[in-house]
């Protein structure tokens, strides 16, 4: 399939699932997740008018953030070592795994060296599974108000991922569990936190029924991704 009616066809989803909801399609950001995928990928993209990519690598933002494409905003999806945190702040519009107080008093640190401010994320573990980061929603509404105090961080919203599976209809509970945390915290710190970045490939329709404002699609736009560590050589003895 062509990246114009992968594209083509996302956006018919995305516009269904909002007149399921209610919703405004131009309440639901589509963030193309371009890990794995070219820098000749995400120009393409651009040409689409896709400007939002999702990178989950800092070593292969670096690249792709300086020779992308101009428009291009880009977003951390990624768990994130604190030892990285100088470059996360640097490089992105926004983060959307802050899982640790650790990890936000690094951005902290960097903020304030680099006289910058980042926009977060509060990434969640709301399914509960081992293999997730994320916080624990109790630890988030615990640590909130501290993680409110580090004022160089502007905590937009929050991150979750359901658990994988072939059947969508079961991602749903997480993206409830999300929104209603979300919901929670307003009322603890009587400040709004609009961003929910939920829903993949798989669940996004069922994210933007429970809310989700930013939607982050990899292999439904992109296809498959191809896991390669350096840029590809071409293949030895290869006669052209
Ligand atoms: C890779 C990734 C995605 C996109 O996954 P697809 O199934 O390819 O759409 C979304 N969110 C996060 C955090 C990811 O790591």
């Amino acid at each position: 399939m062509s990246f114009e009616s992968n594209l083509n066809s996302i956006q018919e989803n995305i516009k269904a699932a909002c007149d399921r909801a209610g919703r405004a399609p131009s309440e639901v950001k589509l963030l193309a997740v371009s890990k794995g995928h070219s820098i000749e990928s995400i120009r393409e993209a651009a040409e689409y008018g896709v400007n939002h990519f999702g990178e989950n690598k800092i070593q292969e933002s670096k690249l792709k953030v300086s020779q992308g494409p101009r428009s291009a905003e880009w977003h951390f999806i990624g768990h994130l070592q604190t030892n990285k945190s100088r470059d996360a702040v640097r490089l992105f519009h926004m983060i959307h795994s802050i899982d640790s107080m650790r990890l936000a008093e690094a951005i902290q640190e960097n903020c304030e060296k680099q006289a910058r401010t980042a926009r977060i994320l509060l990434e969640v573990n709301i399914s509960g599974e081992a293999s997730k980061h994320g916080f624990r929603p109790d630890e988030v509404l615990d640590q909130l108000e501290d993680l409110n105090a580090l004022d160089r961080l502007e905590i937009h919203g929050f991150m979750t991922m359901a658990p994988w599976t072939p059947e969508p209809e079961k991602s749903r509970p997480t993206f409830k569990g999300l929104n209603e945390l979300r919901l929670r915290c307003e009322d603890a710190m009587g400040v709004p936190f609009p961003v929910m970045s939920m829903g993949m490939s798989n669940d996004y329709e069922i994210a933007i029924e429970e809310g989700a404002t930013i939607v982050r699609i990899g292999t439904e736009l992109f296809g498959k991704r191809s896991y390669k560590k350096k840029q590809s050589k071409p293949p030895q003895n290869q006669t052209l």
